[in-house]
């Protein structure tokens, strides 16, 4: 009589495939057959005499700003890049074990990562996976997994345009037939939101906000178009005037003035990759319109404003910030067809 392995060790047994989202604000992790499994800022504490990682994730993120000296909370992919190796490795690691417990088999890894990281970032990236555990490891270019994870097909020979607005970086591309056809990646996003937000509320009110404040300003009341009813926030900061804590109240009509730089400066670039994308693209976007993601996409107006700005309508994909990481997820369903080795599953270019 044949063995029959019980269902329970079947379950044990089974290899736990992992997608990461490798975010530049949050990281997050799904696995295959159970969806999103993990969630948490990009953040990591570090002792600075003896670059002991004390703590990952959320929180890490509680000691930003709030440490004392021997102690730094950093977020190793600010800008979209690796610019602190060992710490995105240990965050990799950390965010790889938290996913899949004690991992009977290495999992294999789906990674996503900006388009316009470099080839030795690209390396640096597999190779952190490959320390941390993973059997194998596959990226994918950050719009073609928010394409993914937006319901589109990419498959085919149709043109679509992705406009990703994250913590550091904004990713936009054309994508067709699986690849990027045309992209720009620049280093303004939710962060230069923020201190944009600070800087105005210095010039304005000669008071100072800290990151967190400044950021609660933005998801509250950030618009970049005029709302029929302005909203308004009380805050509190520091008054350079007196030294002494002041409230403020902020309304949501100032954040037209104060959001004017970053915002200008996506909107360069979305106009620039549309000046720059193929004829016969651009007819199929100008069908299907421009699809945002990523949590800078919830900025009050942006869509109707890039819209404005394009004639392209835009809209913003039903779950912005999972986006990404479902479509790597969903990448990582279709691995079995897939040659072992590491590959770049949307440029198709094997790193072994
Ligand atoms: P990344 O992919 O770089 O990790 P995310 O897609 O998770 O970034 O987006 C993080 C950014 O989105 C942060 O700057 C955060 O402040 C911003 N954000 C999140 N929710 C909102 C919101 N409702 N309105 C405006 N910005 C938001
Ligand atoms: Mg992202």
């Amino acid at each position: 009589m044949a063995f029959s392995v019980p269902a329970f060790l079947k379950k044990k047994l089974a290899r736990n495939d992992i997608g990461i989202d490798l975010g530049t604000a949050t990281v997050l992790v799904y696995v295959k057959g159970k969806g999103i499994v993990l969630r948490e800022p990009s953040v990591v504490a570090v002792d600075s005499e003896t670059n002991a990682i004390l703590k990952v994730g959320r929180e890490a993120e509680l000691m930003l700003g709030r440490t004392p000296e021997n102690i730094i909370a950093v977020r190793p992919l600010k800008d979209g890049v690796i610019s602190q190796y060992e710490i995105t490795l240990k965050m990799i690691q950390y965010f790889i074990r938290t996913a899949c417990g004690n991992m009977l088999f290495p999992p294999r890894v789906v990674i996503c990562i900006p388009s316009g990281i470099t080839e030795a970032e690209e390396r640096a990236v597999v190779n952190a996976a490959t320390e941390a555990g993973a059997k194998q490891t596959f990226l994918i270019e950050e719009p073609v997994a928010a394409a993914i994870g937006a319901g589109l097909d990419i498959s085919k020979a149709r043109g679509i345009m992705v406009v990703d607005i994250g913590g550091g970086t904004t990713d936009i591309a054309v994508i067709s037939l699986r690849g990027v056809v045309v992209s720009e990646s620049i280093k303004v996003a939710g962060d230069k939101f923020d201190e944009a937000i600070t800087q105005y509320v210095h010039n304005t009110y000669n008071v100072l906000i800290g990151g967190r404040t400044a950021e609660l300003i933005k998801i509250k009341i950030g618009a970049v178009y005029k709302h029929k009813y302005p909203k308004t926030i009380e805050i509190k900061g520091r008054s350079l005037d007196t030294g002494l804590p002041k409230i403020i109240n902020i309304s949501s009509s100032e954040m037209l003035q104060a959001l004017f730089e970053p915002i200008s400066a996506i909107i360069d670039a979305v106009c620039s990759v549309v000046s720059r994308t193929p004829p016969e693209l651009i007819g199929d976007i100008m069908q299907d319109g421009i699809i945002m993601t990523g949590g800078g996409s919830l900025i009050y107006g942006l869509d109707k404003l890039i819209a404005d700005v394009t004639g392209i309508k835009t809209y913003i994909a039903k779950d912005p910030v999972s986006c990404v990481v479902i479509g790597t997820g969903h990448a990582l369903e279709q691995l079995y067809d897939i040659p072992e080795g590491v590959i770049n599953l949307s440029r198709s270019k094997a790193q072994r």
